[in-house]
């Protein structure tokens, strides 16, 4: 294990602390991360859920237009008929990672030999398009819905799991205007110098894409690094 990923896998660990105090809809964490003061101020953009035909191309495009990288938290089924999707994804350097292949949770959460079935054939769609495995992994709905045991069996099997410390919310409002997200997701970053940011590529989500452009407006102009896992 270098050091490179050993450093991420400690930042992940801080980041499941935190998200547990978010998910449970305390709504805006209070968690600040200590970044000494010559440290930049950095921004995650991850989108769950994807890919999909309609929203995945229009934030791909988006993120091309405004020089920026992103993490991309996957579908394996949905993935199968859009491979081409996780192809660009890959090809214009964004980071594919493993979210779930069937994104049912009665399955996936059932136990350990289900949650690792669930990985591993997500992974191999991912290997197949982009030639890598890869070792990040986002809970379905969060960490907090896996348990320890669950969580242990992830770890165990080698991969680093993130959640998130702010939101677009837009797995939260029903049919909510681009403006609605903007705001959510800087109050929900708002005093955090290190801002893992939720969104989702899924195929009722153009909402998200039409506010991409104003939230990353908005984090270039408060002087937000952005980055990618
Ligand atoms: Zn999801």
């Amino acid at each position: 294990m270098n050091r490179k990923f050993t450093a991420i896998c400690a930042a992940l660990l801080l980041l499941v602390a935190l998200s547990l105090q978010f998910a449970m809809r305390s709504a805006i964490s209070t968690f600040t991360f200590a970044l000494a003061d010559d440290q930049p101020k950095c921004i995650y953009l991850t989108f769950d859920d994807g890919p999909s035909d309609r929203v995945t191309p229009v934030i791909l495009d988006i993120l091309k237009e405004e020089g920026v990288k992103a993490t991309f938290f996957i579908v394996g089924e949905r993935a199968e008929t859009r491979k081409y999707l996780i192809k660009r994804e890959s090809d214009e350097g964004h980071t594919v990672a493993v979210h779930s292949y069937s994104h049912r949770y009665s399955d996936i959460y059932a136990s350990r030999e289900s949650i690792i079935d669930d990985i591993i054939k997500c992974n191999r769609l991912i290997y197949e398009v982009t030639g890598n495995f890869s070792t990040l992994y986002r809970f379905p709905g969060g960490s907090f819905f896996a348990g320890d045991r669950l969580k242990e069996a992830v770890t165990e099997k080698g991969f680093c799991y993130v959640d998130w410390n702010a939101s677009f919310r837009d797995a939260e409002f029903v049919n909510p205007e681009p403006q609605q997200l903007v705001e959510a997701a800087i109050e929900t970053a708002a005093g955090q110098n290190r801002v893992v940011m939720l969104a989702h590529d899924s195929t009722d989500k153009s909402a998200t894409a039409a506010a991409l452009r104003d939230v990353i407006a908005y984090f270039k102009k408060n002087g937000y690094e952005f980055r990618q896992f």
